[in-house]
């Protein structure tokens, strides 16, 4: 069922138990007003009736009957009886109904007024007292004229609510159509957009009401995915760029080997060359997969308690062995105990993330040194990592955590431009985040607030 149908039939639902409800509530208000009307006229034809029986004197029963066949106001099938102190019948007129059983009389004299119906009689019952005496005097009749009213009025009613409940239900699926307009509108554009055009977007229309508010959001939706998509391309041409440049120089370099024989001396420098940028290649393949790790959201379920300064450790003593003249000096005067260095998460990208820090700044300043310092900043860990390199201009403070950015002027420093990009990918899965303060000339400084396990 289409929601346009849906909204008709439960618009009709409701409709229809609004107006249904209160056909009933008329019909019936109205059938028991004509009860009463009908029974108050029973009443006063009795007690009229009764009156001139029994206080008039010159009236008698033979003279009532004469004057009551003539009377225009008498009612449909009207019966009246008149019974005295002992229950006997003294007048009857009109309609055969049968004596009043004895117990009903009693009852009557017992309650003042009795009132009933059997098929389409009514019957009124009441004490008509006269001095000392108390008679009883029932009168009954059939409402054929309030009944073929009130049985004309229902039909009326039950037409009117048929013919309502077709109006309603096209109303209503004129109003879903109309409303459900900018949702099918919304349908079509979303349709036509795909993966080769993501840079479409839906109509938002005028209008400042939900289905808008939802259109803007899918625009907002389409502007991520398409910086993501876009991102995404930009990496994967890079990083293929950045593999096939050791690539080519590898195959030119076997390729200059196979034009002569070389001494032995040619072929160890070629060696080792072509060693050097496959060393490239495997920690460009190493740094992509950690990348692809640190995208991995899920991967935040299994992180433990970690122990930053091992981390520290182990990574100084990868640094150091990656060049003899590189030294990271770890200076822990800022942190107090054990917890203090604890932090939740996963110690392969927590070591890879000080690793590529180090790295740096060794590989960017003269002396190759880098410092490591713990510092604690609220309820987080802070690693500051400082240099007295080359430093970073302020201009690209931002730009060098982006992936494959490299500073123009390294100073012949080899790199992907990938260490830092994957830095703060590690960083901000961790909870955490890295920001440089740095200055050309005047070295540079790393800080990386992780949130502290205790
Ligand atoms: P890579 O070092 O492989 O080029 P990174 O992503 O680690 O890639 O760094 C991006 C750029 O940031 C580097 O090319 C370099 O110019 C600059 N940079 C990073 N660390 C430092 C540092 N400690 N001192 C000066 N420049 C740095």
């Amino acid at each position: 069922m289409t929601i346009r149908t849906r909204l008709a039939v439960q618009f009709l639902g409701a409709a229809s138990l609004v107006l249904g409800g209160a056909f009933i509530v008329v019909y019936v208000l109205t059938a028991d007003y004509r009860k009463e009307q009908f029974m108050g006229r029973l009443h006063g034809r009795g007690a009229a009736t009764a009156k001139l029986l029994i206080q008039v004197d010159e009236v008698d029963e033979q003279l009532l009957t004469k004057i009551e066949d003539d009377n225009p106001v008498r009612l449909p099938e009207e019966a009246i009886a008149v019974y005295d102190q002992d229950g006997r019948e003294i007048f009857h007129l009109g309609a055969k109904t049968g004596p009043l059983p004895m117990d009903e009389l009693e009852r009557v004299r017992k309650v003042g007024e009795l009132r009933d119906a059997v098929g389409e009689r009514e019957r009124v019952a009441f004490v008509f007292a006269a001095g000392e005496e108390r008679f009883v005097v029932v009168v009954s009749g059939m409402d054929i004229y309030g009944r073929s009213k009130l049985r004309n009025q229902g039909r009326v009613m039950l037409v009117t609510f048929l013919i309502g409940q077709v109006l309603i239900f096209f109303i209503g699926r004129s109003f879903a159509k109309r409303s459900l307009a900018p949702l099918q509108r919304l349908a079509q554009d979303i349709e036509a957009i795909s993966s080769t055009s993501l840079a479409q977007r839906v109509r938002t229309g005028s209008d400042h009401d939900e289905l808008a508010q939802l259109a803007r959001s899918f625009n907002t939706l389409l502007d991520e995915l398409q910086t993501s998509f876009q991102t995404q391309k930009n990496f994967i041409a890079n990083a293929s760029h950045e593999m096939r440049t050791p690539l080519t120089a590898i195959s030119g370099q076997l390729e200059v080997l196979t034009f002569k024989e070389r001494s032995p001396e040619e072929y160890g420098t070629m060696i080792r060359s072509v060693l050097d940028d496959m060393r490239s290649l495997n920690r460009l393949a190493d740094r992509l997969l950690l990348m692809a790790q640190a995208e991995n959201k899920a991967l935040v379920s299994t992180f433990v308690p970690v122990r930053l300064d091992e981390v520290c450790w182990q990574a100084r003593a990868d640094v150091q062995r990656s060049g003899p003249d590189r030294s990271v000096v770890i200076d822990m005067d800022g942190v107090e105990d054990e917890a203090d260095v604890l932090v939740n998460g996963n110690e392969d990208l927590l070591r890879s993330l000080v690793v590529n820090l180090c790295e740096n700044a060794c590989k960017y300043s003269t002396d190759h040194q880098a410092v490591i310092r713990f510092r604690r900043i609220g309820h987080d860990l802070a690693l500051e990592f400082a240099d007295a390199g080359m430093g970073i201009a302020p201009e690209d403070h931002d730009r060098i955590f982006e992936p494959f950015y490299r500073v123009t002027n390294t100073g012949g420093a080899r790199g992907h431009g990938i260490g830092l990009s994957l830095v703060r990918r590690i960083a901000e899965l961790h909870g955490g985040r890295v920001r440089v303060e740095s200055a050309p000339g005047q070295g540079a400084r790393f800080t990386v607030q992780l949130p502290a396990a205790h």
